[in-house]
């Protein structure tokens, strides 16, 4: 038997409707703050995510599905879904239409790590992006939303992390600073690390390992090198989100993965996955679309982990499966033939409805309708035919109904409504 690729899953009925009720609070929630959907491919040029993300980066490094296709051309699944909106963004001009644009996207991303609860090779993001506003205000909203988001899904065990990584007028000085603290530590350091001090030492304070996470314990903070308009636009952030009641941590050494960020980053994170902390990540990236070839545009957005967010509801929820209202037993070729319209009609008409069309018995129907936890059984036997009326039974109460053929569709439209 051909069994799936290591680190992918199958959604099945059962879990799926999970799935679509997170996806369904998300949408309604996004919808109503004016974030418009944009569906981007799932592979692009290699060169669109080397640039973005950044070569130095886990994603780039080391995680990617690059390959050549038939022609040569170097192509990637997508890691992240950044880099295309971006892309998108630049590629149509979207930026003549309205200053400021709010989009989504939900679909899945790509990135060969190893799996283990919570990791996947192929996962699913929810991701927000703005474009064309410098404001703290936008990096506030987006936090706030994500707070809103969790508590309507019932998530309880989640905290926001939030940081900034000044900008490039002030990041400059900070990270010789900690160049050079980090110099005095290079025996301490794993090996990433050794490579990650000279090319991109911020990233060393995010390093999980314990020697790593020891070193950089007194390291010189960012934030006393913020230049005023950093510091200005951090503090705004806060007590915007502190009027709308978003608990939030400030968490000097949370630098996230990518290289593209500038100013605000956050995180939310929960202890409920093991070793998989994050469940959404985020943060602005102003100077991202400039880089790509677009505007000069300030920019901020997010990205849901999809998978473990509904690892975590699913923890807290019951069943979300849709039972069938009706479920029709008919008995023998005739009955079916009498009954398979109604189905049909009542369907149409927006209920859920099963039939079986086999020749099982009664008995067996009914353990059918059962296990599927159908609401209701329509029965029609040799007799019922003969008296031109249907046994309706409320699988719950056991009570039986008499329904005529005449106008049966009409009555139970009424009755399963
Ligand atoms: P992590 O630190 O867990 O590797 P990340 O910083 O690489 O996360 P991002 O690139 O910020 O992740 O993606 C946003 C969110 O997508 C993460 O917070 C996480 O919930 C989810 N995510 C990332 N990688 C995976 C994966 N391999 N499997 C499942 N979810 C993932
Ligand atoms: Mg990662």
């Amino acid at each position: 038997m051909i069994q799936l690729i290591r680190g992918f899953k199958d959604i099945l009925p059962g879990e799926v409707e999970l799935w679509q009720h997170i996806e369904k609070t998300a949408r309604d929630l996004f919808e109503a703050f004016g974030f418009k959907e944009i569906r981007i491919p799932i592979m692009e040029r290699t060169e669109l995510f080397a640039r973005s993300i950044g070569e130095d980066t886990d994603i780039v490094e080391k995680e990617m599905y690059t390959f050549p296709d038939r022609k040569g051309d170097l192509l990637t699944l997508r890691p992240e879904a950044t880099a295309s909106v971006v892309r998108a963004y630049i590629q149509h001009k979207l930026y003549s239409q309205d200053p400021v644009q709010k989009f989504c996207v939900v679909g899945p991303m790509f990135r060969r790590e190893r799996p283990q609860k919570g990791r996947y090779r192929q996962f699913y993001q929810i991701d927000a992006e703005v474009f064309g506003s410098a404001s703290p205000y936008v990096d506030a909203l987006l936090v706030q939303l994500l707070d809103t988001l969790m508590k309507r899904l019932g998530v309880t065990d989640v905290t926001a992390h939030i940081n900034s990584l000044g900008c490039p007028a002030c990041r400059p000085a900070y990270r010789e600073a900690l160049g050079t603290y980090l110099s005095e530590r290079r025996e301490a350091l794993c090996a990433d690390c050794e490579r990650r001090r000279e090319r991109n030492p911020l990233r060393v304070l995010d390093c999980k390992v314990p020697a790593c996470r020891e070193a950089v314990a007194e390291a010189p903070a960012l934030s006393d090198y913020f230049c005023e308009d950093c510091r200005t636009h951090f503090q705004t952030v806060q007590t915007c989100l502190t009027d709308q009641n978003v608990a939030f941590t400030i968490d000097p050494k949370l630098v996230r993965g990518l290289d593209y960020y500038t100013r605000t980053i956050f995180e939310i994170q929960t202890s409920a996955l093991g070793a998989q902390s994050a469940v959404a990540g985020g943060g602005r990236y102003d100077g991202l679309v400039k880089m790509l070839g677009g505007p000069d545009t300030p920019a901020t957005g997010f990205a849901i982990g999809f998978d473990r967010l509904a690892e975590i509801v699913a923890a807290n929820r019951g069943d979300y499966t849709l039972a069938p209202q009706l479920f029709i037993a008919a008995l023998g070729q005739a009955c079916r033939a009498r009954t398979y319209g109604w189905s049909c009609e009542l369907g149409r008409a927006g209920i859920r409805v099963e039939m079986d069309f086999s020749d099982r018995s009664l008995k067996s129907m009914m353990k059918r309708a059962n296990r599927m936890n159908a609401a209701h059984v329509l029965i029609v036997g040799p007799q019922e035919l003969d008296n031109q009326t249907a046994v309706l039974r409320n699988m719950q109460t056991k009570v039986q109904d008499e329904i005529p053929f005449d106008g049966l569709v009409d009555s139970l439209k009424d009755k399963l409504r």
